[in-house]
This record gives structure tokens, C-alpha cells and sequence, in this order.
């Protein structure tokens, strides 16, 4: 899963970032509205976190200009400004959720895990297709409803990749841009690394090569 973290506060900025990136999440920061807005037009994001109160372009506006572009990225407006007039506005105008300042990195977390919960059209808390599931809070997998298995943060973030939408193959670098943030190096087998893992792991049938076009999980396994 790739974040835009879009936060000119240093302090609260690195907080995110380092939560975010102990959950697996790969995250793009950006501090400045207008860089915002260009980032989330270029790439393609899982999720957007998105202060208010920011320099170059109003939080307001960056979402305004998302909303636009008819861009449906799921989004969590971050406010300091703790009133209903404010959080009424991002609501209405396309935000999925909001977090006021200041905020537990843990209570993020979880409204993230929600708001890509309801926007994947999925009510458990567990991603799956019938055969592996995946717990998005723990990071834990269970094939056929067998033992728990743990897995590392790399691992996660590919097998949730996958799970997100079975039957839907992703290349390599389909991987690795939800899987990898910007200046984080990426080895170049590091995807086939992780994918033998998982096998180990889970068994080599969890998840299926398509030779010359990427991975997927079979849909309703
Ligand atoms: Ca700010």
C-alpha cells in the first residue's frame, strides 16, 4: 500500500512517516500543497493523509483538486482546527474520514486501516480470498484456516498487495511502487525474493506466476 503523507509540521511528519512505515505502508511525504497536488496526480496512491494548514496550496484546496480530477484515492484529512465547520467541509468535500491534532499514531492507524476497509468494499477486518487470509492490524497470514504465520513488514506489504484484489495479476514494478517509497532502494530481484518467501511460508501455490506479466492470488480460491 503506497501513502501520500502530505505534513509541513517536522515533528508530526516524522512521527507518521516512521508509524507508517512500521506498519508496511510505503509513504511518499510531501510538506508543501502544491507539490501535494502533483504528487497525487502522478502516482498512483492507496491512501492520502492530508494536513489542513499547509504551505504552497490550502489542505482544502489540495483536496478540492484531487476531488477534481475525479481521482477516488481514499483519503483522511488531518485538522488541528477542531471545529464542525472545518470537519464538515472535508466531508463534504471528499475526505473518508478525519483525525484531530493531536492524535495517536496507533488511533491513525487504525482509521486507516477502516477507511481502505470500507473503500476496498470489504466489512471484516481481514483481507482473503478464501484459501490465505491477511490480517491488516497483527500482519499475520493463515492459509486454510491453519496456524498463524507471521510476516515480515516486505512480505506483508506484498501478500496485502495481492489480497486487496484477487485475480488481478500486478507486475513487478506494480509491486514495487506499493511496496517501495520514494528514495527507498530497491534491489533488483527484491520482488522474487519476497515472493519465494511467501511460498515457503504459505505454500508455492498461494501465489501464481503468470509468466512474463507478474504475480496474482487466484480470485475465491
Ligand atoms: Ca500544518
Amino acid at each position: 500500500m503506497r501513502v501520500l503523507l502530505v505534513e509541513d509540521d517536522p515533528m508530526i511528519g516524522a512521527a507518521v512517516l516512521d508509524a507508517l512505515k512500521d506498519a508496511a505502508y510505503a509513504v511518499d511525504w510531501v510538506r508543501d500543497g502544491r507539490v501535494a497536488l502533483g504528487a497525487a496526480t502522478d502516482q498512483h496512491y492507496d491512501l492520502v493523509l492530508l494536513d489542513l494548514g499547509l504551505p504552497g496550496r490550502d489542505g482544502m484546496e489540495v483536496l478540492a483538486g484531487i476531488r477534481a480530477r475525479n481521482n477516488p484515492v481514499p483519503l483522511i484529512v488531518i485538522t488541528a482546527r477542531d471545529d464542525l465547520e472545518h470537519r464538515l467541509r472535508g466531508l463534504d468535500g471528499g475526505a473518508d474520514d478525519y483525525v484531530l491534532k493531536p492524535f495517536h499514531t496507533r488511533e491513525l492507524l487504525a482509521r486507516t486501516r477502516a477507511v481502505l476497509r470500507r473503500k476496498g468494499g470489504q466489512a471484516g477486518a481481514l483481507l482473503g480470498n478464501g484459501r490465505v487470509s491477511l490480517d491488516p492490524a497483527t500482519h499475520e497470514a493463515c492459509v486454510s484456516a491453519g496456524a498463524p504465520v507471521r510476516l515480515t513488514q516486505r512480505e506483508f506489504a506484498l501478500l496485502q498487495a495481492l489480497l486487496v484484489r484477487p485475480g488481478i495479476i500486478l507486475s513487478r514494478s506494480d509491486l514495487e511502487d506499493r511496496i517501495y517509497g520514494w528514495g527507498e532502494e530497491v534491489e533488483s530481484n527484491a520482488v522474487e525474493y519476497l515472493i519465494h518467501a511467501l511460498r515457503r511460508k504459505l505454500g508455492a501455490d498461494v501465489i501464481r506466476n503468470v509468466r512474463g506479466v507478474g504475480w496474482m492470488v487466484a480470485k475465491g480460491a
